[in-house]
């Protein structure tokens, strides 16, 4: 299968999503002895040189340097119609949510979103999950086709090291009529938190009893260096904003540490943090569903738990 992966670059970064898919489209070169293609907008970053990829198709436009729809969805158009992959994968990032979908009905291919995984078995399927994520839904359909992965579907610390060549392809796009103008970018909105980008959580959920006991789990996640996560309840009681709400009315996250105090594991709180590498959970019920996915699990009172931790934490830096 011939199969290109969009980079997006971020302030000269690739973004981490766009790495994880970049390992599911490695996965997929392999299991239909195929190709990958790196597709770049603007300047290459050099990480991305060091990966294992066919090559990286850097296409270049003054017009691409910065975020804009109109200008994307008309160079990678060009791109797919010249080049003819059989599939486009992409991270499914909040750029990608914005101009993809408009990509997919200019040149009437689908786009299937928000994947968690495929299969190659009989055909090529790709895994969805529906009804709030109590449901796996594998999905066949006819390449080509354009694929967006969720947050953890794929991991970034798997993604193949080589070496690639870049093939650099000039664009015109001055015949686009630029009638878009993003505005600020959703993570840098002011007091807004990335959850998606930390290395380590703490979070809490309507175990802790009440606002008065957040503190506590905000000591370990400081001691921690960690940022401060939550499930829906806690929220929904107005002990923490929204924005730090883990799940699928919240955000996807897929740290190397998840420490779930207090949380019982609903499937909506799965579904935003089961990519994480390592999941420790602290509940007094043992049959809390939470045990089920996380790597260590502590039955007890986090009261008792969480204070010890902080301390030996503290006392070890
Ligand atoms: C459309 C929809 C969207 C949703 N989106 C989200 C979402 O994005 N994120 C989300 O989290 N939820 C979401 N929910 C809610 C979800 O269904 C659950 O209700 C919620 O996740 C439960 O949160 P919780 O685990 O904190 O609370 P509970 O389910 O009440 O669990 C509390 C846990 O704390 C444990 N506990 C209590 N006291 C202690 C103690 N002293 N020490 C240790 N453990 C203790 C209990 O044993 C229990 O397991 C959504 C629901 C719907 C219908």
């Amino acid at each position: 299968m011939k199969i290109f992966a969009f980079i997006q670059i971020d302030d000269g970064v690739v973004n981490r999503l766009s790495v994880e898919t970049l390992t599911g489209a490695q996965k997929l070169a392999a299991a239909t002895n195929g190709s990958v293609t790196a597709v770049v907008f603007g300047a290459v970053p050099d990480d991305l040189k060091t990966y294992k990829v066919k090559e990286i198709l850097n296409v270049q436009a003054a017009e691409l340097e910065d975020y804009s729809p109109l200008y994307y969805i008309e160079a990678l158009s060009r791109i797919i119609s010249s080049e003819s992959p059989d599939t486009v994968v992409f991270g499914h990032t909040y750029q990608v949510r914005d101009w993809v979908p408009r990509l997919s009905a200019r040149l009437k291919l689908p786009f299937l979103v928000d994947c968690i995984g495929f299969k190659t078995d009989d055909n090529f399927t790709v895994t969805r999950q529906i009804s709030q994520g109590k449901i796996n839904a594998d999905m066949a359909f006819e390449n080509p086709s354009l694929i967006s992965f969720q947050s953890g579907a794929f991991r970034a610390d798997e993604v193949e090291s080589g070496t690639a060549e870049v093939r650099a392809i000039a664009l015109d796009l001055s015949a686009v009529p630029g009638t878009i103008r993003p505005g600020e970018k959703y993570q840098q909105a002011r007091g807004s938190v990335d959850l998606s980008h930390a290395k380590v959580i703490v979070s809490v959920g309507r175990g802790i009893g009440k606002e008065e006991n957040i503190p506590l789990v905000k000591e370990l996640a400081d001691a921690l260096s960690a940022e401060l996560g939550c499930s829906r309840p806690v929220v929904d009681y107005g002990w923490l904003p929204h924005e730090r709400q883990v799940g699928s009315s919240g955000q996807t996250v897929s740290p190397k540490l998840y420490l779930a105090l207090g949380i019982s594991g609903a499937i909506q709180h799965q579904v935003g943090m089961k990519g994480a590498d390592t999941i420790v959970a602290i509940n007094k019920d043992e049959n809390a569903p939470i045990f089920e996915i996380a790597d260590i699990g502590i039955v007890a009172d986090l009261f008792e738990i969480v204070p010890k931790l902080t301390e030996s934490i503290k006392a070890k830096k």
